[in-house]
C-alpha cells in the first residue's frame, strides 16, 4: 500500500501584538499627527502565515514563543481558533512580542517591532519531530537566524519543501539560502539580496525585463523566487520550469479597493505555503495567492481579514 502524499504546513517563527493606529498620513520624522483610531490585534509574520494558511485548508503547525502575559494568551487563542495546531508555541518568561504599526488612509503603513519572546527561540526549539508530516516549511526572519536554519535544515531532511520569506529583510547565511527551496521576497528585499549590481524592473514591467533578475538569482544559488509588488501583482521566476518560456510567469494584480494592506504579505505567503502543500506549481500557487492576498488588504487588520477558500474562488471567478 503506497502512503498518501505529506501535507502538513509547519511555520516557524514569530508571534507579536499588534498595536494598530489609523491615521490621515504616516508623521514624518520629529512629527506628531492625530490618529483617528486605535487596535490591538494577533499578528507576527508567522502567525500571520500559519493562520492565512490554515483558513485556506492547510494542516498547519507553529513553533514559536510567546510571554506569559495577556498578548501571549491572546496570539494562542487568535492563532487556535483559526484551526492551527500551537502546542509547539512555547510560553517564555520574557515579554510577548509587539509591532507598533501606523496606517495612512491609503492603507500605506510604516512598522516598528519589539521581538521579545520571539528573541528567545532557539534551535533546541526545532526538534525533528514536529516535522514528520511536512509537505512546506514556512520561515521568515522575524526570530534569529541559527533558528530559522535550523528549521530550514529539519524541513529539508523531512523533504518538505523550504519556503523562506526574506522578511524583515536581513543577510542570509550561504546554508540558509541553499536550505531554501523558493525564496518570497518584495521587490525592495530582492534589490538588497542581490546587492548592486541588481536592476530590479518596475512593477509593471512585462516578463522579458525580468530575465536578468532571475538569472542573477539563480546565480546565487536560488532557482524559484517569488518577488511580489505590492497592488501590481508578483513575479515567479522559476529556473526549475521545464519550457524557458515558462521560467517567468507575471502574476496581474486582483484589483480590490484597498483599505489595510497590513499583512498582506504574510497572506500571499500563507496562501504559497498552503497551495504547494495541496500539491499545486508554484505558478498557481502564486496565481491564488495573489487574489487572496488582495482580500486581505480589503479589510482593516491582519489574521481577521484572511479569506477563506471559498471567498478566493468566489472573487477568481
Ligand atoms: P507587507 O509587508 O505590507 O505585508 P509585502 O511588501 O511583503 O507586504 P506586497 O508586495 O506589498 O508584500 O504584497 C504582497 C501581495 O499582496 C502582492 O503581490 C499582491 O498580490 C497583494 N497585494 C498587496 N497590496 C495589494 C493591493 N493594494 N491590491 C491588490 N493586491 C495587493
Amino acid at each position: 500500500m503506497t502512503s498518501a502524499p505529506k501535507a502538513g504546513i509547519v511555520v516557524v517563527g514569530s508571534l507579536n501584538a499588534d498595536l494598530t493606529i489609523y491615521c490621515d498620513r504616516l508623521p514624518q520624522p520629529g512629527e506628531t499627527v492625530h490618529g483617528n483610531g486605535f487596535a490591538v490585534n494577533p499578528g507576527g509574520k508567522s502567525a500571520n502565515q500559519a493562520v492565512a494558511a490554515s483558513k485556506l485548508g492547510g494542516q498547519v503547525s507553529l513553533i514559536g514563543a510567546v510571554g506569559e502575559d495577556p498578548n501571549g494568551t491572546m496570539l494562542l487563542d487568535s492563532t487556535a481558533s483559526a484551526g492551527v495546531d500551537v502546542s509547539r508555541v512555547r510560553r517564555s518568561d520574557v515579554a510577548t512580542g509587539v509591532a507598533v504599526i501606523s496606517v495612512d488612509a491609503g492603507g500605506e503603513n510604516s512598522i516598528i517591532i519589539s521581538a521579545g519572546a520571539n528573541g528567545t527561540l532557539r534551535p533546541s526549539d526545532v526538534t525533528s519531530d514536529a516535522f514528520q508530516d511536512a509537505a512546506v516549511v514556512c520561515l521568515c526572519l522575524e526570530v534569529g537566524i541559527d533558528t530559522v536554519t535550523a528549521a530550514a535544515q529539519a524541513g529539508h531532511d523531512a523533504g518538505a519543501t523550504v519556503l523562506l520569506n526574506l522578511s524583515p529583510y536581513a543577510e542570509v547565511p550561504e546554508v540558509l539560502a541553499g536550505l531554501s527551496d523558493v525564496l518570497l521576497v518584495n521587490a525592495h528585499e530582492a534589490s538588497l539580496f542581490l546587492g548592486a549590481e541588481a536592476d530590479i524592473p518596475d512593477a509593471q514591467a512585462g516578463v522579458e525585463a525580468w530575465e536578468p533578475v532571475r538569472s542573477q538569482f539563480a546565480d546565487r544559488g536560488l532557482q524559484r523566487v517569488l518577488v511580489t509588488l505590492g497592488a501590481h501583482g508578483s513575479v515567479v521566476l522559476d529556473s526549475l520550469a521545464r519550457g524557458t518560456e515558462d521560467q517567468i510567469t507575471r502574476i496581474a494584480p486582483t484589483r480590490v479597493s484597498a483599505i489595510d494592506t497590513t499583512g498582506a504579505g504574510d497572506a500571499f505567503t500563507g496562501a504559497v505555503a498552503a497551495r504547494l502543500a495541496a500539491g499545486e506549481s508554484l505558478a498557481d500557487a502564486a496565481s491564488f495567492a495573489s487574489v487572496a492576498a488582495a482580500l486581505a488588504a480589503t479589510k482593516k487588520g491582519t489574521q481577521a481579514a484572511y479569506p477563506g477558500v471559498a471567498d478566493v474562488e468566489q472573487l477568481r471567478g
